[in-house]
């Protein structure tokens, strides 16, 4: 059932979940299908996490844009997982983008993001032998995640194409788009994610995030999980090195066992306590670095106006050489064009939209005067009009909306420190995955590692969370029942 915010809950669960992104939203389905009493609880006034949607309407004329905010694209993959843990409703919803564009003064590129198309783009445009590149998709593939390997993308991209750095920005620039990899990233979270993406193209969600999630909400409430929004947990209760549940606006609510999908760092310092934890496991979450966050702009065409087809994502970028450090810079050329035409949303009036993205690090926003903050902001969305010019003549005059998210932005609505887009980085895997051997019935699921973020990753590690949840309760069930 869906609880006012203003209800006070006293039933006991299972599990409860902080926080309704969809590695928590996919862990409670899972759970509460399998039996299990679950509690979802999310801060925010509406459920999804990242993966949200914003309305504005235009006061002339009374009109009205969505933007998504994180409906860019994501792996095939997410079509099994909607299906196997959400429903075949949602799966048949996963539609393939058609086309993916490149444009930035080292080459011009049109791909359907396909592993066969990106062999004949490396062999063709940029000459690589076929049997170099083939060895370069082998080593992704036979990438092992418990192989520990040192390698790091920028020693992957010198083995195979040493010197080129226009081939290191078609491999790399997306992925860095993606999930904020950097050169010096390990080659493994690269290699994960690449072959996911590579494999059969880049897919989005017909309907937008606002219909997918509200399927999801209902499936939720369908398979009993008990949901309630604006509900901010303010700590996460631990009695005897056991969780025994949480407290919410001064309230306690009991359950078993506890999932955190809010940030990692945050879950481990605030909600829990250093004071709950071994030193040495406290001293390692310390260590956990965040990876880094995002801009973007979102722009609105005018009711009745009309943009030509000219490619579903575009990576656009002025920069002459590319960098992973640049890209992160206030001063970046890049940016990510997403273009949603009507097709998107089918069931509405014909609408297009434009977000442009950007990776950003909170640092070049945070310390900025409130006049800077405004001058900053007005930059990101001049250079956002600006490039979607070139790429549509014409369009500043279809544009009646216009607003941009900062690292700040992203920090209010989704309570990630720093404003981190994708979670943590890499090491930031063994702590989520751990935390229950330091605390009982203590469990995390979330953007952690590179390679679970993204909407994939977060759904299939709510699922894989969902498993150590259940394991945990059927443990306490036996030892009760002796
Ligand atoms: C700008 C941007 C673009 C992106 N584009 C893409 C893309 O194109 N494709 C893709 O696959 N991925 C994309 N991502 C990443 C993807 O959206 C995320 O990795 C994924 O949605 C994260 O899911 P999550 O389950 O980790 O949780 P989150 O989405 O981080 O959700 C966590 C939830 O917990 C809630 N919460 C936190 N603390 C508390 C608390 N104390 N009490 C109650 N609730 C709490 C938050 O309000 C939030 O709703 C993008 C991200 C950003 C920022």
């Amino acid at each position: 059932m869906l609880y006012s915010s203003k209800e006070k809950i006293s039933n006991s669960y299972d599990v409860i979940v902080v926080g309704a992104g969809l590695a928590g939203m996919t862990l409670a389905n899972k759970m509460a299908r399998d039996g299990r009493s679950v509690l979802l609880l999310e801060s925010h006034n509406k459920l999804g996490g990242f993966a949200t949607w914003f309305k504005r309407k235009i006061d002339s004329t009374n009109e009205e844009h969505i933007f998504d905010v994180s409906l860019h694209g994501f792996p095939v993959g997410m079509i099994k997982t909607c299906r196997k843990y959400w429903s075949r409703e949602i799966a048949e919803r996963i539609h393939q983008l058609k086309s993916v564009r490149y444009i930035n003064p080292q080459f011009e590129v049109e791909t359907d993001f396909t592993k066969e198309h990106f062999i004949k783009v490396l062999t063709d445009i940029f000459g690589v032998t076929l049997e170099t590149v083939q060895a370069f998709f082998d080593e992704l593939t036979n990438m092992n995640f418990y192989d520990n390997s040192k390698m790091t993308n920028r020693e992957l991209f010198e083995k195979y194409f040493p010197g080129r750095n226009d081939i290191t920005r078609f491999l790399l620039e997306p992925i860095v788009y993606a999930n904020g990899s950097n050169l010096e990233d390990p080659a493994i979270s690269y290699g994960i994610v690449f072959s996911n993406f590579m494999s059969k193209g880049v897919y989005i969600f017909q309907g937008g995030t606002d219909m997918m999630i509200t399927m999801m909400r209902d499936e939720l409430i369908k398979n009993g999980v008990d949901i309630q929004m604006q509900a901010r947990v303010e700590k996460i209760l631990v009695n005897d090195n056991k969780v025994n549940g949480v407290l919410v606006k001064g309230h306690t609510i009991h359950s078993k066992s506890v999932v955190s999908n809010s940030n990692l760092k945050a879950t481990v310092h605030k909600m829990v306590g250093d004071e709950f934890f071994s030193p040495e496991f406290v001293k390692k979450a310390d260590a956990v670095r965040l990876n880094t966050s995002s801009c973007q702009v979102y722009m609105g065409i005018r009711a009745g106006e009309s943009i030509p087809y000219v490619g579903d994502l575009v990576f656009t970028s002025e920069d002459k050489i590319f960098s992973t450090d640049l890209i992160l810079s206030p001063k970046v050329g890049s940016q990510t064009f997403s273009v949603y035409y009507p097709d998107t949303r089918p069931h509405l009036d014909p609408k297009y939209a434009v977000v442009s993205s950007s990776n950003a690090r909170f640092e070049d926003w945070i310390n900025l005067n409130e006049e800077d903050y405004q001058k900053q902001k007005q930059y990101v969305i001049e250079r956002a009009l600006a490039g979607l010019e070139k790429i549509i003549p014409g369009v500043r005059a279809k544009i009646d909306y216009v607003d941009a998210a900062t690292p700040l932005t992203v920090q209010r609505y989704t309570l990630h420190e720093k404003g981190a887009s994708f979670g943590t980085k890499f090491e930031g895997l063994d702590i989520s995955m751990n935390i229950h051997k330091e605390i009982d019935g203590l469990f995390h699921a979330g953007s952690v590692g590179i390679i679970m973020s993204g909407w994939l990753g977060a759904a299939n590690y709510g699922v894989i969370q969902a498993h150590e949840v259940d394991n945990y309760l059927s443990r306490l069930e036996k030892s009760a029942a002796k």
